[in-house]
């Protein structure tokens, strides 16, 4: 495996600094790896493009370091769904999309009136949002369209060009933040996360909420990548199964949710997301997995349970449609 040569350590007051002199630092939050730049600078900004080799600028996620700081970010900031649900879920998995005010650069909106914020959870993400005492711009730190990094080893594997890698282990949820825009009285939930509909039922009962729809289209319109219909895609063919095939050939490697004890023998290598069936901790390994899966050079094609779609399941199967999607489901291809 290339690893690129990349600075790498804890010291939250120096990558604050290179933050806030325009370059580059690739951080833990409680979900993924972010690529941070500083929000309010188009041309730090701009390197994150670079860098992720996206092909088009798509909208980012402004990070903030206190729910307050989302008054020089948000129109109507006061707006009772904003409050309701920046007050129960923040810091936390959940990223609000709302009007935007001007100071927020159209780099960051790719142009549109509203913008994304969410306040992380994680401990150094925190630490190094207020240290650096500006929003901080990050998508996932991976290249465009490949797996999303849930540990540091997966950011050095993919990007060159960052100037510091915040080493914060790996990540507690491991899939992205569930995403819902917010306009009148309604909610629309643009990509679902750790937090659930459910919860957000909860939170805000009087509230309108239109639930999520997965795309119909490789490209339906829709302005992001984490969006359209392939994303985070390992460099193998993957398949989604309910059952195991009887004759899996050699080469193929195995992701089951829970335990499955008589497939070991068959497969080059099995990897169990949760021996206990929790959802949680298999979101947690996910990514994890598929970048274990694309590392091992005996592996050829990934296999990977489908599991139930409930709570975070629905975030999780809904990152495997799309990692899978270029490959077809269910069978074996060479
Ligand atoms: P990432 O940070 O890589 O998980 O991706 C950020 C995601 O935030 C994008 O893929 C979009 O789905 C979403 N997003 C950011 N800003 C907006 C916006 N203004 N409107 C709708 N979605 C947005
Ligand atoms: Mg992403």
């Amino acid at each position: 495996m290339l690893m690129s040569i990349m600075e790498k350590g804890t010291d939250i007051a120096k990558a604050a600094e290179i933050l806030r002199n325009g370059g580059l630092v690739a951080f833990p939050t409680e979900t993924v790896y972010g690529l941070g730049a500083n929000g309010l600078d188009p041309l730090a900004v701009a390197r994150i493009y670079e860098v992720k080799q996206r092909p088009s600028f798509d909208p980012l996620i402004l990070h903030i370091g206190k729910p307050e700081d989302m008054t020089g970010l948000f129109r109507n900031p006061d707006d009772p769904l904003i409050l309701a649900l920046s007050g129960a879920f923040w810091p936390g998995p959940l990223t609000i999309v709302a009007e935007k005010q001007a100071v927020v650069p159209g780099i960051v909106t790719s142009g549109m009136s509203t913008v994304a914020v969410r306040m992380p959870q994680n401990e150094l993400a925190i630490q190094l949002i207020r240290t650096a005492g500006i929003p901080v711009a990050a998508p996932s730190a991976n290249l465009f369209g490949k797996l999303s990094p849930t540990m540091p080893q997966h950011v050095q594997k993919q990007l060159k060009g960052v100037d510091y890698l915040l080493d914060g282990g790996k990540t507690s949820i491991g899939v992205e933040s569930t995403i819902v825009s917010v306009s009148g009285n309604g909610i629309t939930l643009l990509r679902p996360g750790a937090v659930t509909p459910e919860q957000l039922r909860e939170a805000v009962p009087g509230a309108i909420i239109t639930p999520y729809r997965a795309p119909e289209t490789e490209d339906s319109g829709l302005a992001a990548p984490g969006l359209m219909k392939s994303h985070y895609s390992p460099e193998k063919p993957l398949y989604i199964f309910s059952k195991l095939p009887r004759q899996i050939k050699p080469g193929s490697g195995v992701i089951f949710f829970t335990e499955k004890g008589d497939a070991k023998s068959k497969a080059e290598e099995t990897i169990v997301l949760s021996p206990s069936g929790n959802l949680l901790e298999a979101a947690a390994n996910l990514f994890t997995a598929l970048h274990d899966m694309e590392n091992n050079p005996f592996v050829q094609r990934i296999f990977i349970e489908q599991i139930e779609e409930r709570g975070i399941g629905v975030a999780i199967m809904d990152r495997m449609r799309k990692a899978a999607y270029r490959h077809s489901t269910g069978q074996q291809a060479d």
